[in-house]
């Protein structure tokens, strides 16, 4: 336990296929980076929740209405439970907290415990034993009291396990935030105080690193005092801090301007509320921002912190299908403790780049026509499109003009379209856009066949990412923070077509990684239909010509995708990044 000095703290975390425990991008980058850890023999442990009927099941009904329901998963068959039992106040109330032990293995055998929090206790209230049931479920306070359990038993549960000697709390997100007035309730305990010192403060920002995710005002959580103070009725200490580490109420979140077309309500931190992000900034000697740009967008939003970069990644192995993976483990030694070397790639003979896609891609087809009854066709032209459904990421950009769209299909080349994704249950705009696919699917169906795959999991993200061509994301810039699923895509050879946006940014390098949907040097200020019609320009001359006109061009692309993106935006890389920036071992 003791040669553990790092704590990586995440509401959600993806840990493998059949444990339901994370809703998207997050929790997949946090499975990721842990998976990297143990790859890197990284001495971290991980804590989360376990969420016990999980995100949601996704089911879509005849009228392209998204409805959802429990997912259900049987946590015996996955996770051990572990000794050690702490509690937590909340209202004044005792709330009993196990945790449930579940270990990555890296390539080399090293082992990553990963600690998923469990309020489900007999003796608790019916309403605290339902704390660790939904992530991301229930109302302000039920989302309160999860990060309580997540921050504060988080810490707790660690201590009763054993685990003394961490050095660093790394917040993924700052729904993690609570962890750091745990360790300063530890600091002023050692020292024998019931409050907190200006060095307690120091002493423990030096052991907080926090890595905050989006520019989206609702992906910042925020909780009314009234809320805090309630939940925190009996911890005085909490209350007194309240004012000084949780608030900056320069509201500059509102004040950040919204370019045209943004979605940034400017109502949305009036009124006095506890800032998650604030109580973690405030808290932590190191703080990043996700990709270089939005590093840059989260300095302009939180002025007067000092913000870094490191740019997210995945998991190489976990991503690489098994046609390239036979692939690399043939032309390129010890691609999976060494990333880097995906450099290689470049020296794979073009035939063999496409036999492996070609190998994939009909998995992928034959998939969607036996479970969607698609009609889908190998040899034709196939972008797929797959992430959480919400507005900023307008998944239906390729929809804005269709007869367009039309005579593109018709004259240019043929296309086939596959989409998926969940909608947040209460984002009705992001159950919309799901209606609206299903629409469009009808209306385009003799000219371009379309399917919308329900739930959208790591085991279809795998199939996606590696069985289309090409990987499209069409976001408002600048929402996108990084975006991972294209790296996915770039580690199979599938070039991205997206918006220059996150990600994208630092790994297109136009017609030789992909394409880039951007109006000449009018990035942020261009508007949906500007972007729209930017996406048909170079759909038309640029990525369907290649795809059919010149597939050497095409294959040189993809080993460009291996070489230079699937070399670079892994985790791999990007945890030696946090090692030598964030955590110094
Ligand atoms: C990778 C992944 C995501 C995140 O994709 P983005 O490109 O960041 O939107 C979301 N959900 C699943 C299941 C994934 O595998």
């Amino acid at each position: 336990m003791n040669d553990r000095s790092i704590a990586y703290f995440s509401m959600e975390i993806a840990v493998e296929d059949g444990i339901p425990t994370y809703s998207g991008g997050l929790g997949v980058l946090a499975g990721d980076t842990l998976r990297s850890a143990a790859d890197l023999k990284i001495p971290m442990v991980a804590i989360s929740l376990l969420h016990r009927k999980g995100y949601f099941f996704q089911k879509i009904d005849h009228n392209g209405w998204q409805t959802e329901q429990p997912a259900e998963w049987v946590v015996n068959d996955f996770l051990s439970e572990e000794e050690p039992e702490i509690s937590i106040s909340i209202e004044n109330r005792k709330v009993r907290i196990r945790a449930w032990r579940y270990e990555i293995t890296g390539v080399g055998g090293y082992k990553i415990p990963v600690y998923l929090l469990d309020s489900d206790l007999a003796g608790n209230s019916e309403w605290d034993r339902s704390l660790t049931h939904f992530l991301y479920g229930g109302d302000e306070k039920y989302r309160f009291c999860q990060e309580v359990i997540l921050g504060i038993g988080g810490v707790r549960i660690l201590r009763a396990i054993g685990y003394n000697g961490i050095k660093r709390f790394h917040m993924n997100e700052g729904h993690a935030a609570l962890l750091a007035l745990e360790l300063l309730d530890e600091e002023a305990g050692k020292a024998g105080r019931n409050f907190v010192s200006e060095s307690d403060i120091k002493t423990v920002k030096n052991k907080c690193v926090f890595t905050t995710h989006t520019p989206v005002p609702a992906g910042h959580d925020q909780f009314p005092f009234e809320l805090f103070s309630t939940i925190f009725q009996d911890r005085q200490d909490f209350i007194d801090m309240r004012d000084c580490l949780c608030v900056e109420l320069a509201n500059n979140m509102s004040e950040h301007k919204a370019e045209p077309g943004h979605i940034i309500p400017s109502n949305h931190v009036q009124g006095k509320t506890i800032n998650m992000t604030y109580l973690a900034l405030n808290l932590s000697h190191y703080v990043n921002g996700v990709a270089k740009k939005h590093g840059e967008v989260s300095r302009s939003i939180f002025p007067g912190h000092v913000i870094d970069a490191i740019t997210n990644g995945v998991h190489a192995a976990t991503w690489v299908s098994w046609p390239f993976r036979d692939l690399y483990n043939r032309y390129i030694a010890g691609w999976c403790q060494d990333n880097f070397s995906l450099r290689y790639a470049l020296g794979i003979p073009p035939n063999e780049i496409w036999g492996a896609h070609m190998k994939v891609k009909k998995e992928l087809i034959s998939y969607v026509n036996r479970e969607a009854n698609a009609g889908m066709d190998k040899d034709v032209l196939t972008l797929c499109f797959a992430r959480r459904m919400t507005a900023y990421k307008r998944a239906d950009l390729i929809f804005s003009d269709i007869e367009r769209l039309k005579n593109i299909s018709k004259n240019a080349g043929s296309l086939q379209l596959i989409f998926a994704g969940k909608a947040h249950p209460k984002d009705q705009e992001g159950k919309q856009i799901i209606r609206r696919i299903l629409d469009m699917k009808e209306l385009l169906k003799a000219e371009i066949r379309i399917s919308y795959l329900p739930n959208y999991d790591m085991r279809l993200a795998k199939m996606l990412v590696s069985g289309g061509d090409v990987w499209m994301n069409t976001p408002q810039p600048p929402m996108e923070a990084s975006g991972t699923s294209g790296m996915k895509a770039a580690l199979n050879g599938v070039p991205s077509f997206s918006i220059l946006d996150g990600w994208w940014i630092e790994g297109c390098i136009e017609g030789v990684t992909g394409w880039s949907i951007e109006e000449e040097g009018k990035r942020e200020t261009a508007n949906m239909e500007n972007n729209a019609l930017s996406l048909y320009e170079k759909l038309e001359h640029s990525v369907i010509p290649a795809f059919y006109n010149n597939r050497d061009r095409f294959i040189e692309i993809m080993r460009h995708a291996i070489a230079l993106n699937g070399s670079f935006f892994n985790t791999q890389r990007m945890l030696q990044q946090y090692v030598t920036n964030a955590y110094f071992l």
